[in-house]
């Protein structure tokens, strides 16, 4: 985990937001009045239905979409009084678009990741490429065609990407959507021992649970709950927002929270 550290920056943020609304203009807002804090080097998971706002709330976070109403403060300062390469430089992003990048290699790829700090005389360059390939098992594929890769090893390159741009936050939409079980856990394994700010939305509760220092759970654009994971994760508040059935219980091998999901029977 000595070569994870390395990639990351070295002062965390710290993320405040406040009363924030987003919505495309002439439409009712699509987040709504959102408040919350998160500690610099804390892991928060973002989670909820489809289409309940995930991916809006996190664009209104890197500095995408400008709120409607409310701030987005990234150490105390409002995102939008800063030039947005002053926060390229702190923000790095996994989004679920695939890049557009065509024709580069999946080594020249990972390098793009160097572009925010060229200029600022940072001394890290090359070896971070490589250690992010080694890190993230791409090592093989580094002379590869990005475009001929799976959607899994995709992601794995995009994540690798954002931890060369040394982020103190980085953000990550469902990274973990298009890889295999294995995948999975050492992405967020790595994730998790990551010592910079991460807010990460996820599909999988039970991923969610046993990563995150605390869940958020957004329905309908709102802040259904937020606070740490087996205390927001109960069947009833997983029935209320999800409309499933919830069995937890105990994971015999690692002792984490296991969750089991079924429809209301039929009556
Ligand atoms: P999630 O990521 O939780 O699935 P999204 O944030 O992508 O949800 O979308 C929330 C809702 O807002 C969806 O109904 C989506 O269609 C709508 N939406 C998102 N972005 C826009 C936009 N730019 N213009 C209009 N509607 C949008
Ligand atoms: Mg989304």
């Amino acid at each position: 985990m000595e070569l994870a550290r390395s990639l990351v920056g070295s002062s965390p943020a710290a993320l405040t937001v406040e009363g924030l609304s987003w919505g495309p203009s002439h439409r009712a807002p699509i987040v709504r009045d959102l408040s919350f804090v998160v500690a610099p080097g804390e892991m928060l998971a973002l989670v909820g239905p489809n289409g309940a706002g995930k991916s809006s709330l996190l664009r209104c976070l890197y500095r995408y979409h400008r709120p409607t109403a409310g701030t987005v403060r990234l150490d105390g300062v409002d995102l939008w009084s800063l030039p947005p390469r002053a926060t390229a430089r702190r923000i790095a992003t996994v989004l679920q678009e695939p890049a557009s990048d065509f024709g580069l290699s999946v080594a020249e790829i990972i390098e793009l990741g160097l572009t925010p700090h060229q200029h600022d005389g940072s001394p890290h360059g090359y070896a971070s490429v490589e250690a992010a390939l080694e890190l993230l098992g791409l090592a093989p594929l580094a002379a590869r065609d990005f475009a001929s890769l799976s959607g899994g090893e995709k992601q794995r390159v995009m994540l690798a990407r954002a931890l060369v741009q040394k982020p103190d936050l980085l953000i990550l939409d469902e990274p973990t959507n298009h890889l295999d079980i294995r995948h999975q856990l050492e992405v967020l394994a790595l994730l998790a021992a990551l010592p910079t700010t991460i807010i990460v939305s996820l599909h999988d509760l039970a991923l969610a649970s046993a990563h995150a220092d605390r869940v958020l759970v957004i329905a309908d654009g709102r802040q259904a709950a937020l606070g740490p994971p087996l205390e927001i994760l109960t069947p009833a508040a997983i029935r209320e927002t999800f409309a499933v059935e919830t069995a937890i219980d105990s994971h015999p091998a690692t002792g984490r929270p296991r969750f089991s999901f079924h429809l209301e029977p039929r009556r």
